[in-house]
């Protein structure tokens, strides 16, 4: 199974993706968590990457490509993968259909977290709190820029698919066990 998760920072994707990795077996590729981990080991894309994060824009496109099409032919991904985080623009979207094509692959589903904005400001403040900044980007300041450039730039993202037919958006403001049994419901759909 290969899908898309989307939705808001703060909106839940990792913690549904998580989810879905125990009980299908997917590879999990979170664009962040490889962006962070190439600043942690210092790499050329970590040092580029790192004031982008640290405002909360974007990486440039090219980057994010070269990325994941490199990530997508690695063995892990054979059985499936989880993309979190990527697309993020709707370039990306593009290439990332190219990318597929090229592979013979498709996109089993998109699956959209739906989440307003008042409750991710109010969940991401929680998590700056509770990881005592443990992220450069999880201040006040660089969520409202997050929470603009999400707007702008990814939620044209889920028009895309929406164009497509591929969009399902599942209700992000329940507790965690009722989102994951929506995205369970939702999947069950469309790979049966
Ligand atoms: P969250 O899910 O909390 O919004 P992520 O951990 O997915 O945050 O991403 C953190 C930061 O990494 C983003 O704010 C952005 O700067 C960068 N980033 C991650 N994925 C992409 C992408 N696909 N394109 C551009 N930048 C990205």
């Amino acid at each position: 199974m290969r899908l898309v998760l989307l939705g808001a920072p703060g909106a839940g994707k990792g913690t549904q993706a998580q989810f879905l990795v125990d009980a299908h077996g997917l590879a999990h590729l979170s664009t962040g968590d490889m962006l962070r981990a190439a600043t942690a080991a210092g790499t050329e894309v970590g040092r580029r990457a790192k004031d982008i994060m640290d405002r909360g824009d974007l990486v440039p496109d090219d980057v994010m490509v070269e990325i994941i099409a490199d990530r997508i032919d690695q063995p892990d991904c054979a059985k499936g993968f989880i993309l979190d985080g990527f697309p993020r623009t709707v370039a990306q979207a593009e290439a990332l259909d190219g990318l597929l094509e090229t592979r013979g692959l498709a996109l089993d589903a998109v699956v959209q977290i739906a989440v307003d904005e008042a409750l991710l400001l109010a969940r991401i403040e929680k998590r700056a709190a509770e990881t005592g900044g443990a992220r450069a980007d999880d201040t006040a300041e660089t969520m409202k820029n997050r929470l603009a450039v999400y707007r702008e730039q990814t939620a044209p993202v889920a028009a895309y698919y929406e164009r497509k037919g591929a969009l399902k958006s599942v209700n992000g403001m329940q507790d965690i066990a009722a989102v994951r049994d929506e995205i369970d419901e939702v999947l069950k759909a469309v790979v049966s």
